[in-house]
């Protein structure tokens, strides 16, 4: 078993980190920003390490001294969490070079999947159903690009291949519109993300965004553990999720979840993985893979039981899979809801002082938050603060734990969106279940023309 973990975040996810090795008996490193002094984690570390300045490209971002933070503290691996360095191949290659074990993939699959017109390629190449498009990226001949979007169908969405983060794409309804569309999303994509590569894919209308959770040992052995809806989204930032999915069937569960599986054997992959597809129609499509933790993980542990967190640790160290696909069940529904330091109308960041904070609990409530009475929320990292995650024996029950959760919850001296996620938990068509990626701005333009 690993000895020491030097966790590269902050916020929830490093503490969640923490928690998981401290129940392995291994040490941990917490590396934090001058802005971090005070996170939870930080105080409940065996070491801490100041890494820098606020400003992230300083700190959380600096690879040299997050790797010279895990040499002066004798650590023998790296948790990157999600976000920040967690799927950049340059640092995992560095990592993996200074005799480090990275807990997750090695560079070479996050190279290939963080790019999504390979990812894509090589999702084909496994079997996986994806979205009809130009299956590579787009060359500058006007008339090859007009002809590619007129086979595959208007409307098209155009997507930078390095982009993420819900950012880079561009859909496109008209053919007169295409080829300045092209032209503006790769500008945006080179500034962004430093990589102007553009492809194109059917836009589909009405989708849900359904992804499935894996796991590989690295040694050619991999499982699922079911699926998650995270339709819930605004700007294609997810921000309720649940699982299982409203009216995805065992069959189809197994038939898409076998698929992931054997792509994953055949890759060898190691780690935790979600493969994320658009649903319509009874069709799955693959979008991308991401190859970390995610936030929404906390729901497949509720569903399953297994703890994700412990089991990329042991996963790391060369440990087989801890549970074989035929013991795996899915049991009763979760609901996650993130909690963001925003305003719930404008979404507005809303750093500052948590003047009183009171968390929920009773029986299938679950806070993983590093919030505390004082904390002070920055203002120079993501708004989001915490989640909070319900379980119950159906999705009734987990609906109406969540609506008790964020009743008891009190968040003082800084906005949140918990106004925005009791709405949800109240609206029809979540409450009947299956909404679409775009439901809830429709939904909240409905309120706003109220
Ligand atoms: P990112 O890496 O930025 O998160 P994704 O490729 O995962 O980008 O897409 C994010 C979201 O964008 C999806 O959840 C969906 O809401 C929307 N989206 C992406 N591709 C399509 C498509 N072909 N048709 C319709 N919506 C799409």
């Amino acid at each position: 078993m690993l000895k020491k973990v030097l966790i590269a975040n902050r916020g929830e996810i490093a503490l969640r980190i923490l928690r998981a090795c401290k129940e392995l008996n291994i040490k941990t490193v917490a590396i934090y920003s001058a802005a971090d002094r005070d996170l939870m984690h930080v105080h409940l570390a065996d070491e801490a390490v100041c890494i820098g300045p606020p400003n992230s490209a300083n700190s959380y971002l600096n690879v040299p001294t997050v790797i010279s933070a895990a040499e002066i503290t004798g650590a023998d691996a790296i948790h990157p969490g999600y976000g920040f360095l967690a799927e950049n191949p340059d640092f995992v290659e560095q990592v993996e070079n200074s005799g480090f074990c990275f807990i997750g993939p090695d560079h070479n699959t996050i190279h290939t999947m963080g790019n999504k017109v390979s990812a894509i390629k090589h999702m084909q190449h496994l079997n996986i159903p994806c979205i009809p498009g130009s299956n590579g990226p787009l060359g500058n001949d006007e008339q090859e690009n007009l002809k590619i979007a007129e086979e595959v169908g208007y409307p098209i969405i155009i997507k930078a291949a390095a982009g993420g983060g819900g950012r880079g794409m561009r859909v496109v309804r008209d053919k007169s519109e295409l080829i300045n569309s092209i032209g503006m999303t790769k500008t945006e994509a080179e500034a962004a993300f430093g990589n102007g590569q553009v492809y194109l894919e059917k836009f589909l209308e009405k989708p849900r965004h359904i992804e499935i959770q894996i796991f590989g040992d690295g040694q050619g052995d991999a499982i699922y553990l079911g699926e998650r809806d995270c339709s819930m989204q605004r700007k294609h930032q997810k921000v309720l999720e649940e699982a299982p999915a409203v009216g995805i069937t065992p069959e189809q569960r197994m038939e898409i979840g076998m698929l992931c599986t054997n792509a994953c054997k055949e890759m060898r992959y190691r780690g935790a993985g979600t493969f994320e597809f658009l649903y319509q129609n009874g069709k799955f499509y693959f979008i991308e893979m991401n190859t970390r933790i995610q936030v929404e993980h906390t729901i497949t542990e509720m569903v399953t039981g297994i703890d994700l967190v412990k089991e990329q640790l042991r996963i790391a160290c060369g440990e087989p899979l801890s549970i074989k696909q035929k013991d795996l069940t899915i049991k009763g529904h979760a609901i996650e809801c993130r909690i963001n330091a925003e305003d719930p109308q404008t979404f507005m960041p809303s750093p500052g002082k948590i003047t009183t904070f009171h968390a929920p609990g009773g029986p299938g409530i679950r806070v993983d938050s590093h919030l505390y009475n004082t904390y002070v929320v920055p203002p120079y990292y993501d708004s989001m603060i915490g989640k909070i995650i319900s379980f119950g024996e159906t999705r009734d029950i987990a609906i109406k734990k969540m609506e008790n959760a964020l009743e008891e919850i009190v968040i003082q001296g800084i906005k949140t969106n918990i106004p925005l996620q009791q709405t949800i938990l109240k609206d029809a068509n979540f409450q009947k279940g299956g909404t679409n990626i775009h439901y809830l701005e429709k939904m909240l333009k409905e309120l706003h023309a109220k």
